[in-house]
């Protein structure tokens, strides 16, 4: 039997390092496994150092904290909220639960990201928008310089879904620091995780203090259990912080590692001209949390033949997220394209393109089937 067989090649799966487990096992050793406690409070301190952010709070999910920094940023029911067309449900679902309309806006092709064409279109016809949540996808940060301006003109908050891209930087400066809130998630295929979890940052202390306190059940400060608001239950445990804390020791380090394997899949494919690699931004640090690939157009090579080609391998990809104008869920949003063309970017980016394997434990022997099995599509 080969050494690698019956082996398989994740998309993006949790490396842990041991130092989770010591985290954890002071929350045991003193028995903090409830909500909340040291870890908590030390994973929020560690994370507002490490990012610039300000303050944050742990929360049990990324998704959690999108709902709260709409709720901080005042979005009601009817509220119009403009949001990154091309992105997981999670970043629009919230806007959901509120009874809020979600607008959503394509891509540019620069970046992936929010246009800032569109966004300006869209907020020309709802100027009294209440937020726009503008994601980084993949980890590439999006035209922020941009978006700021407009937001800046419209006076409409900016919530940062950096989800995806905890470490990216742009000029200089964290994704999720840019907004006037911004969200991190911490799930399980995430650049580190805890499992599951999430933060909500800013650099307004009372905005974090309100999400806290909504994510405690909004509890009045009374010894009787006292209520004037409705809250919910969107804390971190102890538990999980302790992985996070662990986790963040090795973040730069995990970044490093999805950069080489970006470098290493744009070597191998830089001589096939119907392949590009997904774009960075100029003006930023992706953390390459994913590597993802396109087919030119007209080559009648096709995303879903490379990732069967990929599964009879054992090897996990993925298709670019369907975007949101596309589901049914969200099909009777209004959608404001990047150009007048028939096909919006992120449409065509989702036709031709395909997450491909970006497991930091991926060995140079695993990149080299992985980059030949590609390969072969195209030579
Ligand atoms: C993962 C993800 C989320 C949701 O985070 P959870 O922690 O899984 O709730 C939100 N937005 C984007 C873009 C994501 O990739």
């Amino acid at each position: 039997m080969g050494l690698s067989e019956g082996k398989r090649i994740y998309l993006s799966s949790p490396t842990m390092h041991g130092e989770e487990q010591q985290f954890v096992q002071e929350a045991f050793d003193t028995n903090w496994v409830a909500p909340l406690g040291p870890n908590v409070n030390a994973l929020e301190q560690e994370m507002a150092a490490y990012t610039g952010c300000g303050y944050a709070a742990a929360l049990s999910a990324g998704t959690a904290a999108i709902h709260l920094a709409l709720k901080l940023a005042g979005v009601e029911q009817g509220d119009a909220v403009l949001v990154s067309d091309l992105t997981f449900s999670a970043t629009c679902n919230p806007i959901a639960y509120e009874k809020a309309v979600p607008i959503l806006i394509d891509s540019e092709p620069d970046t992936w990201n929010m246009s800032p064409v569109a966004l300006r279109k869209a907020l020309e016809e709802y100027p009294h928008a209440k937020a726009v949540i503008c994601v980084h996808l993949y980890g590439t940060p999006a035209k922020l310089d941009e978006i700021l301006e407009i937001c800046k003109e419209y006076q409409v908050t900016l919530i940062e879904d950096a989800a995806e891209s905890l470490s990216s930087t742009y000029k200089g400066k964290h994704t999720g620091t840019f907004g006037r809130i911004g969200i991190y998630s911490f799930n399980g295929n995430k650049i580190i995780t805890t499992s599951g979890g999430g933060m909500l940052v800013s650099q307004e202390q009372d905005l974090v203090q309100k999400a806290t306190f909504l994510a405690t059940q909004a509890r009045d400060p009374a010894r009787h259990y006292q209520h004037s608001q409705i809250g919910y239950n969107y804390r971190m445990s102890n538990v999980t912080a302790g992985i996070g804390r662990g986790q963040l020791l090795h973040l730069e380090e995990h970044k490093k590692k999805k950069k080489e394997l970006y470098q290493q899949y744009t070597a191998a494919f830089a001589d096939l001209p119907d392949i590009s690699m997904n774009p960075m931004n100029p003006d930023g640090d992706a953390n390459n949390w994913l590597s993802c690939m396109t087919i030119r157009k007209g080559c009648l090579v096709t995303p879903n033949q490379i990732m069967d080609a990929l599964d009879a391998k054992n090897i996990e990809s993925r298709p670019i997220w369907k975007p949101m104008h596309l589901q049914p869920v969200f099909a009777e949003c209004r959608f404001f394209k990047h150009t007048d063309e028939d096909i919006s970017v992120g449409e065509d980016i989702f036709n031709r393109g395909l997450c491909l394997p970006s497991d930091i434990k991926n060995t140079s022997q695993d990149m080299d089937q992985i980059i030949q099995i590609v390969r072969g599509f195209f030579v």
